[in-house]
């Protein structure tokens, strides 16, 4: 007995470090990977329920691994955020993202999407210096921030240190503040208390309840009212089906997002429907 609880604690014990130098490895290959260009953002449309607008876009990134492909940010953000890789990186998604947006609105003008939405982890937002990485890259690419809305979520601005202090500086700049998968965590209200936020981004696992039962409807219900109490934009993330589109309107949503819609999509094919919009 004693033979095999060492062998399996052996083989425990490798199990995990193989998933170390797995890990270790990723670190290392996403440390290069700015650098070597495999990096690119796409763009989910944000949508106007009454008139089918783009009124917006989210910045999503992702990484072309030269070997295995497609990796998807769930697996190498929260590696970038342990080894602090993610304040650069972080840094060249706000960069890349607010160009794209200026190279719109100088192109399109009022055609152009009003708004790029930039995903923002906890670890940039403990850094002091994260509202003059927004201002200056505000300034190097010429974008009005009332362009520039950050998505922040609710365990990032509790991970710590001055994070609502920072996130209010950035509000101060005039750029829109938006919580992500809001509802999800434990104190989403109390946050809207401490926190100057513009627009709530209502997690998928409540729009998926729109169709369902009154209960399961309730709290995308209660979510748009406290929005509107608040003078607050609500955006209905995930929305998958016509069904689930045409009830959240009724049910006075007016933004919308998720694939039913579009997927996230290339720059390229972004501005194929602002030009096929504007011929309308
Ligand atoms: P998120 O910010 O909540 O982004 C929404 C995710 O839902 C995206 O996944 C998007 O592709 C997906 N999605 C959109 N519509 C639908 C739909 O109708 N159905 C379903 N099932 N999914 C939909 P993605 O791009 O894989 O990103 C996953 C998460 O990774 C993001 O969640 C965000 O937390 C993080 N992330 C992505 N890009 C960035 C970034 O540039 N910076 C940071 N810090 N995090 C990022
Ligand atoms: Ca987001
Ligand atoms: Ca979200
Ligand atoms: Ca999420």
């Amino acid at each position: 007995a004693k033979e095999l609880g060492k062998n399996r604690y052996v083989h425990y014990d490798s199990e995990l470090d193989a998933r170390a130098v797995e890990h270790a490895q990723l670190a290392a290959e996403l440390s290069h990977a700015l650098e070597r260009d495999e990096l690119h953002l796409m763009y989910q449309p944000v949508v106007d329920l009454p008139t089918g607008r783009i009124v917006g876009v989210e910045a999503l990134v992702r990484w072309e691994h030269p070997r295995d492909g497609m990796v998807p940010p769930l697996h190498f953000i929260p590696v970038a955020e342990r080894t602090g890789l993610i304040v650069p990186m972080g840094t060249w998604i706000l960069r890349t993202a607010c160009r794209q947006a200026a190279e719109w609105q100088e192109r399109y003008g009022d055609a152009a999407p009003d708004r790029m939405s930039v995903n923002v982890s906890a670890r940039q937002l403990l850094e002091p210096t994260f509202p003059q990485t927004v201002a200056a890259v505000l300034a190097e690419t010429g974008l009005d921030p009332s362009h520039l809305t950050v998505e922040i979520t609710e365990t990032a601005v509790f991970g710590g240190g001055r994070a609502v202090e920072t996130v209010a500086a950035i509000h101060a700049l005039g750029v829109s503040i938006a919580l992500d998968d809001f509802g999800t965590g434990h104190s989403s209200l109390g946050l809207l208390r401490t926190c100057p936020v513009d627009v709530l981004k209502v997690d998928k696992s409540f729009v998926d309840g729109v169709t369902g039962t009154v209960e399961q409807e309730a709290i995308a219900t209660s979510i748009i009212e406290i929005a509107q109490a608040l003078g607050l934009r609500a955006i209905a993330e995930g929305v998958e089906t016509g069904a689930q589109a045409e009830r959240l309107h009724t049910l006075g949503y007016r933004l919308a997002q998720g694939f039913h819609f579009a997927k996230p999509l290339r720059s390229t094919e972004i501005e194929n429907l602002i030009t096929l919009a504007e011929d309308d």
